[in-house]
């Protein structure tokens, strides 16, 4: 099919071509004409077809809801009405990458494989997790995935859930701990300081109205960004996409975040030692700066390499 800016392809406008030496093909962007949600197909042949659907989703709180949704959006939906899809796939599909992360500020479901039908499906069950999930109607899955209360064969009461205890091991992690709480220091003001995956501590606050309030705040197709790349069979995969998209009207006030503004600040913190180690020469140092924003790639790219040469390892 031939592309060109101003194109109407499934539901979608070319916006923007550009050819790029360093992917070996060209860039085309696009936007859903009815939901105004943005696409990037990275055109150049590869026979691994990846699809990735992302969202905007900045938190208030350290509560981890959108950590809980990424898991629970991917526990059964409408057209896949079945309790793990996602293992289901992991096991039965040919995909070469199956996955869903949380990040501080997005939620990003991608998915790929070589063979066009598989991608197609894997495409499908992922559109139907993230726009019809079974959390709608069942509250279970938010319990199980996000936290309830046990009682253990000794008759106490304990906080249970996946992500709940995901992040009680993640967080035992001295370094993942210490990182925590410099982000907070240095962010205090947005969603950067708070933990998107979840502070144990703050988890059980989180009620399944707030959750269900979340999910349809940030999970509306005008907030999604959709990913293409590889030799993916553009209308078919396009046409599925926009049945998707079109379910709703457009989102007029899209989240937003404002920026940092640098402020000096410090603390202390106590961490937890294993019984068996030495008090001795456990204290840490650490120090944190805002050094460049999301839109200077190049000095944060620089600043990247920089620290990791200086402080990233041992030698
Ligand atoms: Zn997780």
């Amino acid at each position: 099919m031939e592309l060109k800016v101003g194109s109407k392809v499934c539901g979608f406008t070319v916006t923007r071509i550009r050819e790029e030496k360093e992917i070996s093909g060209r860039l085309v962007e696009m936007t859903h004409d009815h939901s105004g949600a943005g696409l990037v197909w990275v055109d150049n042949g590869d026979v691994n077809k990846l699809f990735s659907i992302t969202f905007r989703t900045y938190p208030e709180n350290s509560t981890g809801v959108p950590h809980i949704l990424e898991h629970s959006v991917l526990c059964g939906s409408d057209k896949y009405p079945v309790k793990e899809p996602f293992v289901d796939l992991l096991k039965s599909s040919m995909n070469t990458f199956l996955n869903a992360m949380t990040f501080q500020d997005k939620t990003m479901y991608p998915v790929s494989s070589r063979n066009e039908k598989d991608f197609l499906n894997l495409t499908s069950v992922y559109l139907d997790a993230v726009f019809a999930p079974a959390i709608l109607k069942n509250p279970n899955i938010f319990y199980q995935e996000g936290w309830h209360i046990e009682q253990g064969e000794d008759g106490k009461l304990s906080y249970k859930g996946v992500v709940f205890n995901e992040m009680k091991g993640a967080l035992s992690d001295v370094d993942d701990f210490l990182t925590e709480e410099m982000i907070s220091l240095v962010y205090p003001d947005n969603c950067y300081g708070v933990n998107s995956g979840g502070d144990p501590a703050v988890i059980p606050t989180l009620t399944y109205e707030e959750f269900i309030n979340t999910y349809k705040r940030f999970y509306h197709p005008s907030n999604s960004l959709v990913f293409l790349d590889g030799a993916v069979p553009l209308e078919k995969t396009l046409t599925m996409i926009d049945g998707y998209l079109s379910n709703c009207g457009k989102l007029t006030d899209l989240p937003c975040f404002e920026y940092q503004k640098p402020r000096a600040a410090e603390r202390t913190v106590d961490y937890a030692l294993a019984e068996s180690e030495e008090l001795q020469d456990k204290g840490r140092l650490m120090a944190g700066k805002i050094f460049a924003s999301c839109e200077d790639p190049v000095k944060s790219m620089a600043a990247a390499v920089m620290f990791n040469a200086l402080t990233d390892s041992n030698d």
